[in-house]
């Protein structure tokens, strides 16, 4: 079994008594009579890794583009997220749930999508899918006041007047509507918040008023849960925040007052120095997307400069529809080639301890699940995935987190347990 922080693998026997590991000791560990045994024989245990940004909605997507720039995968947003049934919204977070289960991952945040607003029974569909599929989820409705087309200074003007009409029709929810909603949903949740529990996503900065994103706030806090939004991820948000807030986008939410332990900035490729400073002195997290941010051609977060100043650094895949799988080990030798392809000085370059960490503790972290999630310890919930040592992928077994990171791709994945019950 291994840890983050952990340089070798360890034989050991973990005791679990209902969802949570009761205790962690060598082999021949003492259980009672009436235990069940899970032969673990010839199999590398390591958490379960946690997705710390992803899209429920966007599983429907995969393979639908390829040069695409975020701008425009945003403005292709209506026509590839667009015209849901309820049924349409679970399968669609369903498949996605599957793929991250069978792939070694075993909670995500989900920033899921319903137009014109979020609902009380779309957001209960996309809970039941991750219920259903037996695994961890905290789903937060990404929400915003003004579409992309109205968000970008200029946009709408520059549009001929023909698709000025159609893109008027594509108008979001007023923001008292769409809190309305989120308030009813959470009201009425009805998972076990410990497996599926609800957050606030309002989408991006400057798709929101000021008002609305200090509502989102006093929303988070009122229901104790998670604050999440994109920040930073393209230079032209940067481009339009400086424009809109005389300052960076972080500097303005800072102002705001939504920086804090449960705030999770989404991406944060631009960060400046000061951004970076202000989100660890909060304590806040990063969730770094570094498949997404290639594949959209954002560039390549400084994560060794995030670190630095105290940033939580959490790993995500985003959606399938910017990254076209939802694979965490992908994600984590991505995280790791791109901090090695930003210069020259290999102590600036991330180690595949930092990685792993990043997957399992930081992303547990940024998910509000710090305590409980994202190692085998006493006291933390019975997530593991059991690797087959005889898939090729470890043959030879040479260090167990450098491979973890960089050779794993998910094919050696056996079996994957969530509270103690494997995933279904
Ligand atoms: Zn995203």
């Amino acid at each position: 079994m291994i840890n983050a922080g952990g340089h070798r693998a360890q034989a050991a026997d973990i005791l679990i008594v209902g969802d949570t590991i009761a205790e962690v000791g060598p082999p021949g560990l003492a259980a009672p009579g009436d235990a069940t045994a899970v032969d673990a024989r010839d199999r590398l245990m390591h958490p379960g890794l946690i997705n710390a940004h992803t899209h429920g909605h966007a599983n429907l997507a995969k393979g639908m583009g390829d040069r695409w720039t975020l701008e425009l995968l945003l403005a292709a947003g209506p026509w590839i997220s667009g015209g849901r049934t309820l049924e349409d919204k679970y399968l669609s977070t369903y498949v996605g749930a599957i793929e991250m289960l069978t792939k070694g991952c075993t909670a995500c945040y989900d920033l899921t999508l319903e137009f014109p607003l979020p609902t009380v029974e779309g957001l209960e569909a996309c809970g039941r899918a991750y219920a259903d599929a037996g695994m961890r989820a905290v789903l937060a409705p990404m929400v915003a006041e003004f579409s992309f087309y109205e968000a970008i200074p200029g946009l709408l003007d520059a549009l001929p007047p023909g698709l000025q009409k159609e893109v008027e029709r594509l108008r979001l929810a007023p923001g008292d509507a769409t809190l309305d909603a989120m308030r009813q949903s959470m009201q009425s949740w009805r998972f076990d918040r410990t497996s599926v529990r609800s957050a606030v996503a309002p989408t991006i900065p400057h798709h929101c008023s000021d008002d609305f994103m200090r509502n989102c706030a006093v929303l988070a806090r009122e229901f104790d849960v998670a604050l999440h939004s994109h920040v930073q991820e393209s230079k032209a948000q940067v481009i339009v925040g400086l424009k809109r807030y005389g300052k960076t986008q972080t500097g303005h939410l800072q102002d705001l007052g939504l920086l804090g332990p449960n705030f999770t900035v989404g991406h944060g490729v631009w960060l400046d120095h000061d951004d970076m400073r202000r989100l660890g002195d909060h304590g806040s997290s990063v969730a770094h997307n570094p498949g997404s941010n290639m594949r959209l051609g954002n560039g390549l977060a400084d994560v060794r400069g995030m670190l630095e100043r105290k940033v939580n650094v959490a790993i995500g895949t985003d959606g399938a529809n910017c990254s076209d799988n939802l694979n965490m080990y992908e994600s984590m030798r991505l995280a790791s080639m791109a901090s090695k392809t930003q210069g020259p000085d290999t102590d600036r370059w991330l180690t595949t301890g930092e990685v792993l960490a990043a997957a399992t503790e930081g992303s547990a972290r940024a998910l509000g699940f710090g305590d409980r999630l994202g190692r085998i310890a006493p006291g933390y919930k019975a997530d593991i995935v059991f690797l087959d040592l005889h898939n090729v992928n470890w043959l030879p077994f040479n260090n167990a987190v450098n491979q973890l990171v960089h050779t794993e791709d998910g094919s050696a994945v056996h079996s994957v347990m969530v509270g103690g019950s494997p995933g279904r």
